[in-house]
């Protein structure tokens, strides 16, 4: 079995479903097709929830009929049948009864929000199932709210694997025998009491994952708009390399530290079951991609480098009385307290240097940290991380990442914590100069070998 997860660019259009549905003919088997909304749609649904909560309704109407137009011309374009034109025009129409009646109540609950955002996915696998269908391919459609069950932490849902397993085994393996081929949503899921939840923006790899991981796939096929998995952000740093190959490790650190090209929770499902995960182009799909194993073949060494914006930095230092032992415990009792994550740390006897990206609770947190030490807050950092087995022991790595850097002021170092990773802290506006001159450094003689692949 293969799971196939297509992104919102790989479905933006009749000619990019067509050529979905012409990708899934290469593969043989049973297959499940986990699709995005289409490219937009998911943002401008938070758009709409942003227009209610400023009390402009007019305004999240008209976004609701661009919509509608939007997937109503894809359906034209695709020739489809006139009960898909129907089905989607009533899905607007229930899309904007919901959002009369959250007019009326004054506010969009992470509930609310969870049930518009579903409309993007709902409809793109509407569309790609009747595209199936209209090229004579028999498939199955499932809605995956009936497979995937979570909790109720709306907007980020946490997954119930052993009922979605349960689920899984019985709805997804009949369907398969009735087609080869099913058709299904990512992104969305729902709660024990049946209510509609989500996995967190760009969490449809992780809905692919996550069915992968239960029916233990052989393969999951994450289908994207770039070649595979590239030595950085092509959208910051020119003449990134394909990387053809890395580790469940590197890739669960490349996407955690801001590799867009895959969710952060992407890899551990697979991990569990050691299905190897390829990332490949929806739009190049004869080039190799990059395929995610458990231990990879080829030579240990810097692979990629990754960046993350909306960083914050603490620095807190010990006023002394709490004694040496309870100061670090104390800080990270607050944390906790607060339930924000800290992801880089730098530790002394009497200070501590943290970072944090969630800023939900940061005023609380500072003020209870005031209680018995001194706190400094720098806001608009980020995090620049360069990723790769073996980091730790190649030697020289170091030196020329903070020579290369010299210009820029380094605000925390963490090196060694991790065998696969060297992060650094800059300022926001530093990050395109770090990261062009880390690149070129690292990759900017490179050509194509074992390891990686010149692009063209
Ligand atoms: P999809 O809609 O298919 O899920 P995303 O937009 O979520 O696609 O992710 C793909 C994008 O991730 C690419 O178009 C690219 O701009 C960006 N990206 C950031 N870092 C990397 C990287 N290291 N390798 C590949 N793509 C990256
Ligand atoms: N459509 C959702 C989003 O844009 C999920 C995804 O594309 O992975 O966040
Ligand atoms: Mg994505």
């Amino acid at each position: 079995m293969t799971i196939l997860k297509f992104g919102g660019t790989s479905v933006q259009n009749a000619e990019a479903i067509r050529n979905v549905i012409s990708i899934v003919e290469t593969r043989k088997g049973k297959r499940i097709v986990v699709v995005s909304a289409v490219a937009g749609v998911t943002n401008k649904l938070v758009n709409i929830i942003n227009s209610l909560n400023a009390e402009n309704l007019h305004q999240a109407l008209t976004y609701s009929d661009e919509l509608l137009e939007k997937h109503l011309n894809i359906a034209k374009e695709l020739n489809l049948k006139s009960d898909v034109f129907e089905f989607i025009k009533n899905k607007f129409i229930e899309l904007q009864n919901l959002l009369n009646a959250l007019d009326v109540l004054g506010e969009v609950s992470p509930k609310s929000k969870d049930m518009i955002l579903s409309y993007g996915e709902l409809l793109s696998s509407f569309l790609i199932y009747n595209a199936f269908l209209k090229a004579k391919k028999y498939v199955s459609l499932i809605d995956i709210r009936t497979v995937l069950k979570t909790d109720s932490n709306y907007t980020e849902a946490n997954v119930n694997f052993k009922e979605t397993k349960k689920n899984a085994e019985n709805i997804i393996n009949s369907a398969l025998q009735q087609n080869d081929i099913i058709i299904t949503q990512g992104f969305i899921a729902s709660n024990a009491q049946g209510f509609t939840t989500t996995l967190g923006r760009g969490g449809s790899d992780y809905s692919a994952s996550i069915i992968a991981s239960v029916l233990k796939a052989e393969k999951l096929e994450i289908w994207t708009d770039v070649d595979g998995i590239l030595t950085s952000d092509p959208r910051i740093v020119k003449e990134t390399l394909l990387i053809r190959e890395l580790s469940y490790t590197e890739a669960s650190e490349l996407a955690f530290f801001g590799a867009k090209v895959l969710h952060p929770k992407t890899i551990y499902p697979a991990v569990k079951e050691e299905i190897p995960v390829w990332v490949l182009n929806t739009f190049n799909p004869f080039k190799s991609g990059t395929k995610i194993v458990s231990k990879t073949s080829t030579k240990k060494m810097i692979k990629a480098i990754a960046f993350r914006k909306g960083t914050i930095v603490i620095n807190i230092s010990s006023n002394r009385m709490l004694g040496a032992y309870g100061f670090l415990s104390s800080v990270f009792e607050i944390f906790k307290k607060y339930e924000t994550s800290v992801d880089l740390v730098t530790t002394s006897e009497v200070s501590i240097s943290l970072t944090i990206d969630d800023t939900k609770n940061l005023d609380l947190i500072v003020k209870e940290l005031k209680k018995f030490s001194t706190v400094e807050v720098q806001k608009k950092q980020a995090i620049i991380s360069a990723i790769g087995e073996g980091i730790k022991n190649t030697s020289g790595i170091a030196s020329r990442f903070f020579n290369v850097l010299k210009g820029i002021n380094i605000s925390m170092v963490s090196l060694g914590a991790s065998e696969v990773n060297l992060s650094i802290v800059v300022s926001e506006k530093d990050v395109e100069k770090a990261l062009s001159l880390l690149h070129n450094e690292f990759f900017g003689n490179l050509k194509s070998d074992d390891v990686f692949q010149k692009l063209n």
